[in-house]
């Protein structure tokens, strides 16, 4: 399958069965928003759910926040974005469509698409000028410059001036983390490859402060951890990576930058940056804030600026990486039918499934739909479960497949008889009768 074919098919898919639809579609859209229908936004909150739980939940040393989308302004002239947040922009005066300077030689001309932007005769460029990325917006009735505040492009900044209020309001003690997960806003120049760049996306980012002394080890733990994350969520193989950028790529505060990146249909793309951010963020902050953001330790009797380890990944964008590699097309023999078929299959990993078992009676009749409906009320007590009784059961597993849930459960006459139904596998499509008294410890082993 050609590349582009992969991600046609896969938008195609996403609208079709209530993954991600076009952002206020029905007026025509609004370039670089998305909506998450009802499969997309369990998917989302799964992955989301599970960053939190692996990150937060299950650790000693990171404690959570979620900290206001509308900021001052001086925290991002601190922070630096009102000044550099910029991309470099080039119009072109011919086709009036505007291009990002450094993707020019991935663009295409409107007006002659085998040809880059400047290429094609007609083309009149600009200059590059910059372009501030933060979208703008007003606090109450009157817009004027005092008013003026941006949406966050970040949630890490949320994270930086709560740092003494986390320190002063629990025992947490350095090396520690705060985490966050919440809706950012960048106005993109090109947003592009469908959700991977979007002008409104969701984050998740952990701010690790530490002793100086420890950061050049913490950021090797960091940058390991997080790499090895997407691999236990199905990300394996030589489609992901880590990169250490370059000295020359590095901003001038950091000592160190790792990308974790993913392989999709169109080449490399970034999920994650890990970044050693040094002392930067809480010294900016002090400078422009006049508040004292130090850190006493009570033990050795030492007062620092800790330094900081930020992994910033991408929710949004990692589900788009978690969709591509499930994506599959295969040619099979219909379990029902015998007859070749064709099934589309997400082979999701099961703690990212947005449905993790389908329960169906065979046929509407000898109660099997009242046994099956039973199953289901029991099982939705624990996970999400799906209750379908229509159509053949082939195309009901089709169905659930193209959704990436990981179970099917048939009620069929023998249930009556023994009380056993058939499991069916997703991905090796292999079934087994189970006692249904069984069924829901299996499945959670499984998951
Ligand atoms: P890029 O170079 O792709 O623009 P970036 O280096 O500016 O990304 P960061 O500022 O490091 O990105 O943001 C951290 C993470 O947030 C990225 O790794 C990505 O997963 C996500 N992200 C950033 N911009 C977007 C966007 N426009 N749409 C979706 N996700 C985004």
């Amino acid at each position: 399958m050609a590349d582009t074919t992969v991600m046609e098919k896969l938008v195609s898919l996403c609208k079709r069965r209530g993954f991600i639809f076009p952002g206020s579609e029905i007026y025509g859209g609004l370039n670089g928003t998305w909506d998450y229908g009802p499969l997309g936004v369990e998917l989302l909150r799964n992955i989301k759910n599970a960053w939190w739980h692996d990150n937060v939940t299950s650790r000693e040393d990171i404690v959570g926040l979620d900290s206001a989308i509308l900021m001052q302004r001086t925290v991002w002239q601190a922070s630096g974005h009102e000044n550099n947040f910029t991309d470099p922009l080039v119009d072109c005066k011919t086709c009036k469509s505007r291009f990002r300077a450094d993707q020019i030689p991935e663009s295409q001309c409107p007006r002659k698409p085998s040809k880059h932007p400047g290429e094609f005769g007609e083309c009149q460029l600009t200059e590059a000028r910059k372009f501030n990325l933060m979208f703008k917006t007003f606090v109450g009735p009157i817009e004027e410059n005092a008013t003026q505040v941006y949406l966050r492009p970040e949630t890490a900044q949320g994270i930086f001036v709560n740092f003494k209020n986390v320190v002063d309001s629990t025992r947490i003690k350095v090396p520690f983390g705060i985490a966050q997960i919440g809706k950012s806003f960048r106005n993109e120049i090109t947003p592009k490859q469908f959700i991977f760049r979007s002008r409104e996306f969701e984050q998740m980012e952990i701010e690790f402060f530490c002793h100086p002394g420890s950061s050049a080890e913490w950021y090797q733990r960091w940058r390991d951890e997080r790499f090895k994350w997407y691999q236990d969520l199905g990300l394996k193989g030589d489609k992901l990576r880590l990169r250490e950028h370059a000295a020359d790529e590095l901003s001038h505060y950091s000592q160190g930058t790792s990308d974790v990146e993913y392989l999709f249909p169109w080449g490399w793309g970034e999920l994650e940056g890990i970044a050693h951010r040094g002392d930067y963020d809480l010294k900016q902050h002090m400078q422009f804030s006049g508040k004292d953001l130090t850190y006493f330790d009570d033990e050795k009797k030492e007062r620092f600026i800790p330094h900081v380890i930020e992994p910033s990944a991408g929710a949004t964008r990692s589900l788009l990486a978690f969709l591509c590699e499930a994506f599959a097309e295969e040619t099979i023999t219909d379990e029902e039918s015998g007859k070749q078929d064709t099934r589309t299959v997400l082979r999701l990993h099961p703690r990212l499934a947005p449905v993790k078992a389908a329960v169906f009676p065979l046929v509407k009749k000898d109660g099997m739909p009242e046994r099956a409906m039973a199953i289901y009320k029991d099982l939705q007590k624990h996970f999400a479960v799906f209750y379908d009784e229509k159509g053949a059961v082939g195309r009901r597993y089709r169905r659930q497949d193209e959704a990436g849930t990981p179970f099917c459960i048939t009620v069929d006459g023998q249930t009556a008889q023994d009380q056993t139904v058939t499991l069916r596998e997703r991905d090796s499509m292999k079934q087994e009768r189970v006692g249904v008294d069984r069924l829901k410890g299996l499945l959670l082993e499984r998951m």
